[in-house]
């Protein structure tokens, strides 16, 4: 008999890229494959859209209830994120790795690069799209943002793919089966 198998450590995963990449949809289709990872649910200002729902999608909150939170330390890391604010709860993050549980956010380049500074052991993976325009036909196509909004969006994902260096691991999210098997491989790949 072989030495018992070693109970694998608990990581703490970043996933995000530019709007419209197709992070909700390959985060979505990695935890239905791992539902033992725990997904961090934010809060944030941003109003709910028609399909979401408080405390699956977002802690949907107002402004002076963010900024209490923020002042109380509650908040990993928070962020500005165009019009909005969004916030990763320290608290359901820390108990779920102390119970042994992997972490997944999904969070803006902004908070990617903090949960670095704070955990820099936390595996960092950035979705990218297949192609700009590609990406403007997806986010034309979800249909949850204004035309205003959509070129703000697609504007800042030119910048937002400058900085892809910055994690440890690409993915591009052209077949959405090969983007979720990478992303399982890469968090299986992390003892
Ligand atoms: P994000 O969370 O990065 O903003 P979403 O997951 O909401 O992006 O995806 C944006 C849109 O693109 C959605 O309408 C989604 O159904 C679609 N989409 C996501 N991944 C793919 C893919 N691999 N191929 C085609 N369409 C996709
Ligand atoms: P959306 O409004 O489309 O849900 O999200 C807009 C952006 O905010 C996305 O890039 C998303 O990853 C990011 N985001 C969501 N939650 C958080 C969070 O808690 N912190 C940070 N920094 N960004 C977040």
């Amino acid at each position: 008999m072989g030495p018992p198998p070693r109970a694998s450590a608990a990581r703490l995963f970043v996933v995000s890229g530019p709007s419209g990449a197709g992070k909700g949809t390959v985060v979505r289709a990695f935890l239905s494959r791992h539902p033992e990872v725990f997904l961090s649910v934010s809060a944030t200002t941003r109003p709910a859209r028609p399909q979401e729902r408080e405390g699956a999608d977002y802690h949907f909150i107002s402004e002076p209830e963010f900024a209490a939170m923020r002042d109380r330390g509650e908040f990993l890391e928070s962020a500005r994120v165009y019009d909005n604010y969004y916030g990763t709860l320290r608290q359901p993050v820390d108990e779920a790795l102390s119970t042994g549980r992997s972490v997944l956010c999904e969070l803006d380049i902004q908070g990617a690069l903090a949960v670095k500074r704070a955990r820099p052991q936390a595996v960092l993976v950035f979705i990218e799209p297949p192609s700009h325009e590609e990406l403007a036909a997806r986010l034309r196509g979800r249909g949850t943002e204004g035309p205003e909004a959509l070129s703000v969006r697609a504007q800042a994902a030119y910048e937002e793919i400058k900085k892809k260096g910055l994690y440890d691991h690409v993915v591009v999210n052209d077949d959405l089966d090969n983007a979720v098997n990478e992303l399982v491989r890469i968090l299986e790949g992390h003892p």
